[in-house]
């Protein structure tokens, strides 16, 4: 097996636990590495550091796999896939669609499955799962018995490692246009070949759920509503009105047929719009809110837009304070990793200050189990979700 010697002082964060090795901390690469084989990593005084798939076309030369000195067969990649399920099989309640694998989190970098009933839909985003492809969906269909697999690969960041966006039906059936999955009291359309993401933002799963509980009686406003996850929640938790907002007239489209799916359209009202300008328009319009979710994309994608992204998550955060009533509210997630928690709640209370209300806070949470993380990389550590009562 070939060995990749890595540069002395530059140990640290991979020692303790992050699983990048970057091209930098290298001392030097043969330049005869497979993209995708397995190789070694060894510290400057030549001890093993742990065993993982190169790319030399990639910034992540390494993504390691393992500490132990193993062999990383067959065996060994039907074995974490295991793994990755079971967690799930243990813990994910209360839902038919859940993430199966997320990444480097499961020690599978790189890969990641979604279970939408009874469909999964894979997204793939280095060289060591693409080169093992087919292995891997041997695997997961044998483990899972799934009826079709798709493949939601059309991400630009393939590029970085060499790697061409791809779609379209890796197994089985196509998944049907009209799939429904079940997430707590609630029912949704799910477009896994055209929707955004692998089909659905499944991370948010237990904030939905948790607005569900904290929606009875109130008039809601979900800001970047997508498909309406949020809206359904509120309204089966017993709002009295949902107001939901989104840029894009699909999503907006798929809200309205959840809503019918689920019996609640007339709590419902749909506005295809951007986020900004409708939050000016009603808080202009002295419109009353008694809970109010903010759920934007990532505002930033690289540590240079981080001011940007800051001014942003403040100016929404301003309108949605504003416009609550004394006592309600404020649902506010972040799902930049560059955004830390502590960076973000300090936006909130920033906007607080501006508001001259005063903000409580009451919980902040991120994904759900089937989301973990790895602590000694904070990039899986993507997302916030804050709760503040405002008076
Ligand atoms: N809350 C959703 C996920 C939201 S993802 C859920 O629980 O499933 C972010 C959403 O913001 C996407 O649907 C995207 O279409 C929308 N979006 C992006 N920019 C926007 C803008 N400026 N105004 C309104 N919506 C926007």
């Amino acid at each position: 097996m070939k060995s990749l010697v890595l540069k002395p002082q530059r140990t640290h964060r991979i020692r303790s636990g992050h699983p990048w090795v970057f091209a930098g901390e290298v001392q030097k690469i043969s330049g005869q590495e497979q993209p995708g084989e397995v190789v070694q990593v060894k510290d400057a005084k030549g001890k093993f550091v742990g065993l993982g798939t190169v790319n030399p076309n990639s910034n992540i030369l390494v993504r390691l796999l393992t500490r132990q000195e193993e062999t990383i067969d067959d065996a060994f990649w039907r074995k974490r896939l295991e793994e990755a399920v079971a967690i799930r099989q243990e813990y994910v309640t209360g839902t038919d669609s859940y993430r199966l694998v997320h990444s480097e989190a499961d020690g599978l970098p790189g890969l990641v499955v979604d279970r939408y009933g009874d469909y999964l839909s894979v997204q793939i985003l280095s060289m060591g799962i693409e080169v093992r492809k087919d292995l891997i969906l041997e695997t997961l269909v044998d483990l899972l018995k799934p009826k079709g697999v798709f493949e939601r690969s059309d991400v630009s960041v393939r590029r970085l490692e060499g790697l061409e966006e791809r779609k379209g039906v890796l197994w089985g059936a196509a998944p049907p246009e009209n799939l429904i999955i079940h997430e707590g009291s609630y029912k949704l359309h799910v477009d896994i070949p055209n929707g955004q993401k692998t089909g659905f933002f499944l991370d948010q799963r237990p904030n939905r759920l948790r607005v569900g509980e904290l929606a009875k009686g109130r008039r809601v406003l979900n800001t970047f509503s997508y498909n309406g996850g949020f809206t359904m929640a509120a309204a089966l938790g017993g709002a009295s009105e949902v107001v939901s907002v989104d840029i894009s007239a699909e999503a907006i489209a798929q809200g309205e047929a959840n809503a019918k799916l689920n019996g609640v359209a007339e709590h419902c009202r749909w506005v295809t719009a951007n986020a900004f300008d409708f939050l000016r328009e009603q808080e202009k319009a002295k419109e009353v809110y008694d809970l109010i979710i903010l759920d934007p994309p990532a505002f930033t994608k690289s540590k240079e837009s981080i001011p940007g992204a800051i001014r942003g998550y403040k100016e929404i955060n301003l309108r949605a304070i504003r416009m609550l009533r004394p006592g309600g509210m404020l649902v506010s997630a972040s799902c930049s990793h560059h955004m830390d928690a502590e960076t973000f709640v300090s936006v909130i209370q920033d906007a607080a200050n501006d508001s001259g209300r005063r903000l409580r806070q009451v919980d902040l949470r991120g994904a759900g189990m089937d989301h973990p993380v790895l602590p000694a990389a904070p990039e899986t550590n993507y997302l916030k979700c804050f709760y503040g009562v405002v008076t």
